[in-house]
């Protein structure tokens, strides 16, 4: 029937009155893309339920224009503009478009940027529009893949929702009964819900508390594993934090360590930090304490935006030197301790008073007022406002996001004739494979095209 009726429907271009260049196409009911929205609020799915069935958005085109831009008017009557070389660029043929391995080859090397089309046509049921370029090329999308593709900002902050999730910032008034939420270690070691739930929260307020886990050495592994692989550093891939004759590292002594971000030396520095509590401290001692540094950016940005600019300008030397299983390293970076993107927001803080070097490469005249700037950073982390306390119990692992949370730790009671009062597993997870874990969990796979 559509076909009858709007059978004529042809587009011709580049000439004429505007009214020339329109088809119309009745459609069937369209959904827009942002039915998709990933539910970030997902709660935990009943124990063996399958991964969620990917929900099909529809969209429907009603007409198509070329111009500067392809203009193609959505069945709900809002407009959106496709620029014509990322078409072609984007053209998803056999010769352009690998589909298993879903990677574009489009010889960049002969691709005619400024190629136009010579024709536009939408299928009768507007689910497809094929282009036709003057080198003969043929191009065929999906509307619904368009519709994600939109370039309206209301598109393209929903398809960067996916990339980060929105961050949480606190203080202690939102942590006062902290941890406000716990993870059951079995629920995320055996639903795919329970997995998202932990890693959600774990990316959105950088830090979350599992309970009810086995004091087994390798538990830290297997959680590690079930979100990805362990990330190894040069301690190692599981480590060991107890009191240990001869450390390598002054988290294997027992004495307090001062607020801190791990393995800020490293360039590629490990995103997210587990500690699996085994034993814990009897005595006084051993809590851990945990500071959000965005919250302590933001306030030093309101406050003091001088130090704000030393500590996000001046660059400093980070340093790891020892040996650790007979290998001798000497780490080193060179970063400031508030690190913005293009944007200005801080993507990653690196905090450690063993791990700043001595050596401090700056013109003179930059040290004096970055060290009263660090001071005060110090002082706001420190402040009752910003900074929580909470001693992990055998049986938690407590992870936070290590570009983001700044984490200390007070003394605690020796080891006594070689008996560990308190002993931590330890291993690393890098965001880039957290977050892809997310990315898979909580959303469908690419529509494939229709061609
Ligand atoms: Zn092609």
């Amino acid at each position: 029937m559509l076909r009858t009726m709007y059978g004529q429907a042809k587009l011709l271009l580049g000439h004429g009155k505007e009214g020339s260049h329109l088809i119309s196409i009745s459609t069937e009911a369209h959904r827009t893309a942002s039915s998709t929205a990933t539910n970030f609020s997902v709660q935990p799915q009943p124990k063996q339920q399958q991964p969620q069935q990917p929900q099909v958005p529809k969209a429907a085109v009603s007409r198509a224009r070329l111009a500067r831009h392809l203009e193609l008017t959505w069945r709900q009557g809002s407009a959106s503009h496709f620029p014509l070389t990322w078409l072609r660029d984007n053209c998803q043929c056999p010769q352009c478009y690998h589909p298993e391995s879903k990677s574009r080859t489009v010889d960049w090397a002969t691709c005619d940027v400024t190629i136009k089309p010579k024709d536009v046509q939408v299928s009768d049921d507007g689910k497809t529009v094929i282009v036709d370029w003057l080198d003969a090329h043929n191009s065929r999308f999906s509307a619904e893949w368009l519709h994600e593709r939109r370039f309206e900002e209301d598109a393209r902050k929903k398809w960067l929702s996916t990339y980060k999730q929105k961050k949480h910032i606190w203080g202690s008034a939102q942590e006062e009964n902290f941890p406000r939420k716990r993870f059951n270690f079995s629920a995320v070691m055996s639903t795919d819900g329970g997995l998202l739930q932990w890693l959600l929260e774990l990316e959105m307020r950088g830090v979350a508390i599992l309970e009810g886990a086995d004091s087994d050495e390798s538990t830290v592994r297997k959680l590690a594993e079930r979100v990805a692989f362990i990330r190894r550093t040069h301690y190692g891939e599981e480590f060991n934090v107890k009191s240990k004759s001869d450390p390598s590292n002054v988290a294997y002594t027992e004495q307090a360590l001062q607020l801190h971000t791990d393995l800020p030396y490293y360039e590629y520095k490990p995103g997210v930090n587990m500690l699996h509590c085994l034993m814990q401290a009897q005595g006084e001692g051993g809590e851990n304490q945990l500071v959000d540094s965005l919250r302590v950016a933001m306030q030093l940005k309101q406050n003091n935006p001088e130090a704000y600019k030393a500590l996000t300008t001046v660059p400093i030397d980070w340093s790891d030197r020892g040996v650790e299983d007979g290998r001798p390293f000497q780490s080193l970076h060179r970063a400031p301790v508030i690190c913005e993107d293009a944007e200005g927001n801080v993507v990653r803080v690196n905090y450690s008073q063993p791990q700043r070097d001595s050596h401090f490469s700056v013109p003179l005249e930059q040290v004096d007022g970055w060290y009263l700037a660090l001071k005060e950073f110090t002082r706001l982390a420190l402040s009752d406002e910003n900074c929580v306390q909470y001693k992990t119990k055998p049986g938690e692992i407590l992870s936070f996001d290590n570009l983001r949370i700044l984490h200390g730790r007070s003394s605690y009671s020796p080891a006594v004739n070689q008996i560990y009062e308190r002993h931590i597993v330890g291993a690393y997870l890098d965001w880039d494979e957290i977050r892809s874990r997310i990315r898979v969990l909580s959303q469908q796979e690419p529509t494939p095209l229709a061609h």
